[in-house]
């Protein structure tokens, strides 16, 4: 019989629930156990694909195409396991869903409600992601304490009662913070969090407290005491340098060792030697790099989340740490800098704020011989680049950019001019990818074909395809049914090499992407020649 364990959030929000479901989900694969996650959203939006980055981040896609919280990126990074549509869902779909239904008929005669229609689709969407596995790990988005999660946790107080106080468990994560001035961690808003999840029923079973400040025993024992929980399970989660240590923090704690026994589950013993050994690596990595990224969300790092991650992989693939700098590409001072940058990566984006910025970077990364990565949007922009500085085509464009423009490199294809509705209208999820058989690409992958994740309108307009070719910008992947170009790379360059899919939604700490590990091997390699170690240097001389 499959486990439920859901994780609610209290006080505020941003306390890493994500990569506490996610940890707790390694965990317990750690221990032979099959796992599904499921994140429940209480917005209306039927997906987060209309929502902009800034209020929600990345928005990341699943294999099967479907646009979803950047928490499905953690789900797949952590237990190295692919989501799909099913395991996101909003409030905007379920009421979706009802309401068809009701408009279909099938509640004919009676009053559709909150309680019991909302809930009994909400429960049933748990339900289906259950099937099959040990555990069934539900995270509910939000805030206890607002008005819009409410449903949610009404179907997760139902699931209690339904499936029995052994299958299913209550997780809390909260906030115990630090008041500097009277050198005091306090309780009371955990309290106050827990009270609040109490008078809509629910009585967590297990505490996480984020925290500054390590939380003495005495203060593990006064919080089990008013939120009625066992001293055991108050665990403490502290700010640590990277979020791959959270599993080991919580298996420390024993917090495994206490859902197993709370939910009575028979499990093997757990093996986290090979996690471990991976956290090792990246907290002392041999070589260090700057890599600097163009992105349009300069002072928002959750909107590259993933991209974030890949390049942190690729770092460890390679044995280097890896310094994310994010450029502004309206600074008039960009080439300074980037003179001592080790590699280039323009990422997704929509919309032309800032787009001749990046033009200028790409030509900089060509010119100066600086490794280039290009995800989808940084594809677009390395072949506007080249076609008007090396094919000389004057103002070459995307027709997302200038409509008119007389040189239209990137431009929609037919179907997609048609489009009305914005909402999951985009060439999404999984494509194949034939690669070039000698190229860059195809070193890196280390095959002939892959399949990669999309996101995005617009395509390289196959009328410039040759021009582009014989002036040195390859075609090196190719999604050979629709004939279309995926990837372009430059032959006489380090490394310059362009993809329209996104790469970094399948790179894993554990599997890191062959594009990135490739990425981070050529920015070593510069660095090596920019700042010889004493060795070479004395060697050289
Ligand atoms: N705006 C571009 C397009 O729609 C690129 C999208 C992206 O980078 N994800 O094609």
């Amino acid at each position: 019989m499959t486990k439920f364990i859901f994780v609610t959030g209290g006080v505020v929000s941003s306390l890493g629930k994500g990569i506490s479901a996610s940890s707790i989900g390694k965990l317990m694969q750690a221990r032979g156990l099959s796992v599904a996650m499921l994140k429940c959203d209480p917005y209306i939006n039927v997906d987060p694909g209309t929502m902009n980055p800034f209020q929600h981040g990345e928005v990341f896609v699943t294999e099967d195409g479907a646009e979803t919280d950047l928490d499905l990126g953690h789900y797949e990074r952590f237990l190295n396991q692919e989501m799909h549509h099913i395991n996101n869902f909003t409030a905007g779909k379920v009421y979706e869903t009802v309401i068809a239904r009701e408009r279909r008929g099938d509640f004919l005669g009676s009053t559709v409600q909150v309680i019991p229609h909302i809930t009994d689709e909400i429960k049933s969407r748990f339900r289906a992601i259950a099937k099959g596995v040990d555990v069934a790990i539900i995270e509910i988005g939000g805030t206890v304490g607002d008005i819009e999660s409410l449903p949610f946790l009404e179907a997760a107080r139902q699931m209690g009662l339904e499936h029995g106080r052994d299958n299913v468990l209550f997780l809390h994560v909260t906030l115990v913070p630090y008041i500097r001035a009277s050198e005091e961690l306090k309780t009371k808003p955990t309290q106050h969090s827990v009270g609040k999840l109490r008078e809509i029923g629910i009585s967590p079973d297990i505490l996480i407290c984020r925290t500054e400040k390590a939380i003495s025993p005495e203060l593990k024992a006064k919080i089990a005491l008013f939120c009625s929980v066992q001293k055991e399970s108050v665990i403490e989660a502290p700010d640590v340098e990277s979020i791959y240590e959270v599993p080991l923090v919580f298996h420390k704690q024993g917090l495994d060792e206490q859902i197993v026994m709370l939910l009575r589950l028979r499990t093997k013993s757990r093996d986290l030697e090979n996690w471990t050994e991976l956290v090792r690596r990246l907290k002392s990595p041999r070589h260090r790099v700057k890599i600097a990224m163009a992105g349009k969300y300069t002072d928002y790092k959750d909107a590259y989340k993933s991209v974030n991650e890949a390049l942190l992989h690729g770092g460890v693939a390679n044995d280097a740490h890896v310094d994310i700098r994010f450029l502004d590409t309206s600074d008039p001072d960009i080439h300074r800098k980037i003179s001592d940058v080790h590699g280039i990566l323009v990422p997704g984006g929509f919309g032309d704020r800032g787009i001749d910025g990046k033009i200028r970077v790409a030509q900089l990364a060509r010119e100066g011989n600086i490794p280039y990565f290009g995800l989808c949007l940084g594809l677009q922009i390395a072949v506007i680049e080249f076609a008007r500085n090396v094919l000389k085509l004057a103002g070459a464009h995307s027709t997302e950019f200038d409509p008119r423009t007389k040189y239209p490199v990137i431009d929609l294809l037919p179907e997609q001019k048609s489009v009305k509705e914005m909402g999951a209208s985009m060439r999404l999820g999984t494509y194949e990818c034939a690669l070039r058989k000698g190229s860059l690409a195809w070193k890196a992958y280390g095959r002939a074909s892959v399949s990669e994740r999309h996101r995005h309108r617009y395509e390289v307009n196959n009328k410039f395809r040759k021009l582009l070719e014989e002036a040195g910008l390859k075609a090196s992947g190719i999604h050979a049914s629709k004939d279309l170009v995926e990837i372009v790379e430059l032959r006489e360059h380090p490394w310059f090499l362009a993809v329209q899919f996104h790469p970094e939604f399948k790179s894993r700490i554990e599997k890191p992407h062959p594009l990135f590990a490739s990425f981070i091997a050529a920015a070593v390699e510069r660095a090596r020649i920019l700042e010889p170690s004493p060795s070479e240097s004395s060697h050289a001389s």
